[in-house]
């Protein structure tokens, strides 16, 4: 690690082009980790442009810098010219290129010196120049954080970096909750807080922002879209195009809707279908050591950890909900373990 820490150094060492790209479909860890690292490079005095592939949940829209991301899906030549241009790449908690989207050719064709910082399992070999991958992390932004730690430079950590990485680390451990939050990632939490991050307000901005018609949606997805079984203690819920539509559906409206079949005493697996823009997404969620990562990857042309998933479906969502019901029932024995 040390080694790679002397390399950014000497590659940040002097006023650089810089462009920060994350994930298609950007959560709170990709937004968080990508604009903390958009104000701590400018206040280094590189010029830095944050691209993402498309658009992001508006409960992310207060975030600061939030007005200077570029959305490559609605200004295609400009951020192509950027890539194009930059010296420097830094790629954002993913670690395939083709998550990206319609921004992974300019990138893999540019000779900017690529940098990936990110923890999730299994990188794809020589996407980066320079890769810091930690899966063992619970989220990107603590990654950074402990970047910018080794690098000897928190004394450039502010309150706008600090909210934005405590976005990061809150969203992906679901606000400190799951297993991938240890005692280092509350003494980071504790240090961001005496930055200036606000974090009450925080959580406000974030959980409790919700539109009436996401509320309803929820309400629908529980009282009439949840299938359960719990002979093999799984839930499945699943969403239409047009059951979006009845309810207004607004990016980030289904985010966390998976969260509460799981919480459903004894479920430890749990599916959540969704139909959009002719695509049929999958989000998998388990508690323990049922790996739902591997059920992305063997059946979804996914990945991501081992207790949250996803991946995309070849099927229309009636016949992914069968599918699912199929794999639910081949798992049985491990469900039950
Ligand atoms: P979500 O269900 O919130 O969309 O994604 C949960 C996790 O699954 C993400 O953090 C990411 O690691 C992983 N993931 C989601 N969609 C995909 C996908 O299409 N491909 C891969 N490789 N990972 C995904
Ligand atoms: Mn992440």
């Amino acid at each position: 690690m040390l080694d790679k820490i002397e390399k950014l150094k000497e590659v940040l060492s002097n006023p650089k082009k810089i462009v920060i790209t994350t994930h298609r479909g950007p959560d709170g860890d990709a937004m968080g980790s990508s604009l903390g690292l958009y104000h701590f490079l400018s206040k280094m005095d590189h010029d830095v442009n944050v691209i993402t592939p498309n658009d992001y949940a508006s409960f992310l829209h207060w975030l600061p810098g939030n007005d200077k991301v570029i959305e490559y899906e609605s200004s295609k030549e400009e951020s192509e010219s950027l890539v194009n241009n930059a010296d420097v790449i830094f790629m954002l908690d993913f670690n395939h290129i083709y998550r990206i989207d319609g921004l992974a050719k300019n990138v893999e064709e540019s000779n900017a010196y690529k940098i990936l910082i990110d923890h999730h399992q299994d990188p794809q070999e020589n996407i980066a120049d320079l890769i810091f991958s930690e899966p063992s992390l619970c989220s990107t932004s603590q990654l950074l954080f402990e970047i910018i730690d080794d690098m000897k430079m928190s004394n450039l950590l502010d309150k706008n970096i600090a909210e934005c990485i405590y976005v990061g680390i809150m969203t992906d451990t679901g606000s400190f909750k799951y297993s991938s939050t240890t005692s280092k990632t509350h003494n980071i939490i504790a240090r961001l807080i005496d930055y200036g991050a606000r974090n009450s307000e925080i959580h406000d901005l974030v959980y409790d922002n919700y539109s009436a018609d996401r509320m309803k949606l929820l309400g629908y997805c529980l009282n009439d879209k949840l299938l359960l079984f719990p002979k093999n203690k799984s839930a499945i819920i699943s969403l239409t195009n047009e059951e979006l539509k009845k309810f207004n559906f607004k990016k980030g409206d289904t985010e966390g809707i998976i969260n509460y079949a799981l919480a459903i005493k004894d479920t430890i697996f749990a599916a959540f279908i969704v139909e959009r823009d002719n695509v049929v997404k999958l989000s998998l969620r388990s508690k323990g050591d049922f790996k739902v990562n591997e059920i992305a990857n063997k059946y979804f042309n996914g990945g991501g950890h081992e207790n949250a998933a996803g991946g995309i479906s070849n099927f229309d969502v009636k016949t992914t909900i069968e599918k699912v019901k199929e794999i639910i029932n081949n798992y049985k024995e491990e469900l039950n373990k």
